[in-house]
């Protein structure tokens, strides 16, 4: 029987030790945190059809006790040595392990939106991001602002810390647009008098029922969509935000008055990523997500023989494509092993 170690036990990686469990191997899940499930365990509901993210994560949790696979807890890799076509890793708790293939899915960290100090994030009180909006869209949230009162306008801004020269983060983070749809929808659920507006650069549709959830946010539930880029936000004394952008597509420059300002903020490789990278010798991309060794045939292969790569740690995807990957991760080592 091989043995295979998969460093991150989020969406990709219990998924890749699900699969490589039913395909025969013996698999052990390293996984930094106290639980596994990643960032799926911070999400209310899930685009494209509002799945509670609290039934996926569940269904991980079980495939983790049903499927005769082990999870180590609050460890990560310390070292890896490669000897006699095996790899001999050392965990943060110096426990050895000897692997006979690695995968990878370490998955992404959120953009850290201090960094974009013209939106007022963390300086003004009323500006969250989408990632604190999942949180107060959970049942019990508080979605009140000012004095207890119900926000009545709210704007969203899209690609804060993505396809933006100033961060160096020049790609697109995918999730984000579709993200803020559905989040301007749970929000007008919520609180039906609320006018919402959401202010973008472009709009990007393209995943299945994308483009008809785009649709009914606006024919159903009448949010606006406004082309423009938000130049700044500031408080007033009242609590509420004048923001500054320009509609792009009148021309016109734009202030508006609202009271709660929310920043779709958008994936970067991370830490997490960064650190097996340097522990496993395998390379990134300039912007920080792991390199595969070609775009179409090899999306799962990391440049050493042997190591494999799934879901997020190697481009922004959603919770669908996360899945696919990782399935074709856990084919990928099945059949590099048999040829062994
Ligand atoms: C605000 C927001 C809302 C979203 N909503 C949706 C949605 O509604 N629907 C949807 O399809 N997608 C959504 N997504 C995208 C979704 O979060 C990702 O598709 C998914 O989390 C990717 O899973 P992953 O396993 O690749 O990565 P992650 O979820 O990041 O999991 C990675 C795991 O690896 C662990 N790890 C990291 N580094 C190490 C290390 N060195 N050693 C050990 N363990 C490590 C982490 O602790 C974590 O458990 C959203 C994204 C954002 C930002
Ligand atoms: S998905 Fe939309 S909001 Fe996110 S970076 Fe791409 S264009 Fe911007």
């Amino acid at each position: 029987m091989k043995h295979i170690v998969i460093i991150g036990g989020g969406i990709a990686g219990i998924e890749t030790a699900s699969a490589l469990t039913d395909a025969g191997h013996w698999v052990t899940v390293i996984e930094k945190d106290a639980q596994v499930g990643g960032k799926l365990n911070n999400w209310s509901y899930l685009f494209p059809d509002f799945t509670p993210a609290e039934n996926l994560a569940g269904s991980l949790v079980q495939k983790c006790s049903e499927k005769d696979f082990s999870v180590l807890h609050q460890t990560e890799v310390h070292s890896i040595q490669r000897q006699n076509g095996k790899f001999n890793i050392t965990t943060s708790d110096e426990h050895q392990l000897e692997a006979d293939a690695v995968v990878v899915a370490t998955g992404y960290d959120l953009f850290d939106a201090r960094r974009k100090e013209e939106y007022g994030y963390k300086i003004y009180d009323h500006v969250i991001t989408s990632a604190d909006l999942e949180q107060l869209l959970l049942p019990g949230g508080d979605l009140t602002v000012a004095a207890g009162k119900n926000p009545k306008r709210i704007a969203f801004v899209h690609c804060v810390g993505s396809r933006d020269e100033k961060t160096g983060n020049h790609y697109c983070s995918k999730v984000c647009c579709i993200t803020g749809v559905k989040q301007a929808i749970e929000l007008k659920k919520r609180l039906p008098e609320a006018e919402i507006y959401c202010f973008y650069m472009d709009l990007r549709m393209y995943g299945k029922h994308f483009e008809e959830l785009y649709r009914e946010a606006q024919e159903k539930y009448d949010i606006q969509f406004i082309r423009g880029r938000l130049s700044e936000a500031s408080e007033k004394i009242d609590k509420s935000l004048l923001i500054k952008s320009e509609d792009t597509l009148s021309g016109r420059p734009l202030k508006m008055n609202v009271d709660l300002l929310v920043l779709l903020v958008g994936m970067e490789a991370g830490k997490g990523t960064a650190n097996a990278a340097a522990t496993c010798g395998i390379g990134c991309e300039e912007s920080g997500f792991l390199k595969t060794t070609d775009s179409f045939l090899k999306s799962n292969f990391s440049e050493q023989e042997g190591i494999f790569l799934a879901g997020s740690c190697t481009a922004p995807m959603t919770i669908n494509d996360t899945i696919l990957h990782a399935r074709s991760a856990a084919m990928e080592v099945d059949c590099w092993l048999k040829k062994q």
